[in-house]
């Protein structure tokens, strides 16, 4: 591929327009469009918009399982047999101390998810006024997840200071019904409007590795683009044993993934050329999925998670600064840099001597 075609690649997504599917189609299944120039054209719209910096997110699961909603990728529905830790939501000073939690560990934005196919308006007054209580403690962006919601609890949570609210869009219109049976893509659609309409930012991404096509996550990519939503998590879908897709995917393919790192990467430069000034958080699955090509991620994507996932576990906090920082990249925060990322500037690893047994193993089993 010349380096006109990548050049092409940014200088159209910087003029705010697109290419034809047939291109990115391409791009995430044609061998001859390489990997490292295309990153590199992705890179060039990030570092127009959001420079070299990183932002930060933390999860806190509020309310985990018992959810009445069939998602088949996910571990809290009705319809999974995974065996995970239930609760009702979190008391208010768990949530408040979690806060501080997230605000001291550098992340830019504390979000808090719940469980649910949306809050009662009881629901909606109390995390109002947990939202209210973080905002006035701690110098740190809230986003809620919180299922479906209308315009009068979009607006109560916007009155209440709410900055972003996460509702993903997942997958296409046409693909939906395979992932998911008890809400539509028209109902996602219709909360993500409601919180449009009350003043609140917008959070809404997708799960890659749900069985879809290319033009499914081309379709989704486009129709975030038409939302101009503020931000974008691109989760890898996590086979975890018990959520329906899951296991048919272990039975379909005996267990092997469809995404390998390349894919992966070429997804997430995707969704960049499409949404060029979007907040691109490389999501759940990105430990699992990217191996040991997860910091190339950074080049198109301008945020991830700390501190794991809703279920899953995710790397340390600090091995990912030390990656961020590594590849030159920095932290952006809400102000003061917190003690944790002003350490992780200074922390050498201490190398461990091998012994014996390592040096001369076959001495050591003659023994
Ligand atoms: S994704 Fe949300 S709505 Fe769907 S089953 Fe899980 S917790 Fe329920």
């Amino acid at each position: 591929m010349t380096s006109s075609f990548y050049h092409d690649l940014t200088t159209i997504s910087l003029q705010d327009e697109i290419h034809s599917d047939t291109t990115y189609e391409r791009i995430l299944s044609d061998s001859k469009i390489e990997l490292l120039p295309l990153l590199n054209a992705a890179y060039q719209i990030r570092k127009t918009y959001h420079n070299n910096t990183v932002q930060l997110h933390i999860l806190n699961n509020a309310q985990n399982g018992n959810c009445p909603e069939d998602c088949f990728y996910c571990v809290q529905a009705k319809t999974a047999t995974t065996d995970i830790d239930t609760y009702s939501l979190k008391p208010e000073s768990e949530i408040l101390a979690e806060a501080e939690k997230a605000y001291l560990s550098g992340a830019y934005r504390y979000c808090i998810v719940m469980s649910g196919r949306g809050p009662s308006s009881k629901r909606v007054r109390q995390m109002s006024n947990i939202i209210k209580t973080v905002k006035e403690r701690f110098p740190i962006e809230v986003c809620l997840s919180v299922g479906l919601i209308d315009e009068s609890s979009a607006h109560a949570l916007k009155e209440a200071g709410l900055d972003r609210l996460n509702h993903n869009l997942n997958t296409s219109e046409s693909h939906y019904p395979n992932i998911c049976t008890t809400h539509t893509y028209q109902d996602r659609m219709d909360t993500l409007q409601a919180a449009q309409t009350a003043g609140l930012a917008c959070c809404s991404g997708v799960i890659v590795g749900m069985g879809e096509n290319a033009d499914d996550l081309i379709r989704v990519a486009k129709e975030l683009r038409q939302l101009e939503v503020d931000s974008i998590p691109v989760n890898f879908f996590l086979p975890i044993e018990g959520t329906q897709l899951s296991d048919i995917q272990l039975l379909e393919q005996n267990g092997s993934s469809e995404l390998t790192p390349d894919y992966c990467l070429r997804v997430l430069c995707l969704f960049r050329f499409l949404n060029p000034r979007a907040e691109i958080r490389v999501a759940a699955g990105r430990e699992h999925h990217l191996r040991g090509m997860e910091v190339m991620s950074l080049y198109p994507a301008n945020s991830m998670f700390i501190d794991g996932y809703l279920n899953a576990e995710g790397t340390t906090a600090s091995r990912t600064l030390q990656m961020i920082q590594d590849a030159g990249f920095t932290i952006e925060t809400n102000g003061e840099i917190p003690d944790i990322l002003q350490d992780q500037q200074t922390k050498q690893n201490s190398v461990l001597l091998k012994e014996l047994p390592l040096l001369r193993p076959r001495m050591e089993s003659n023994n």
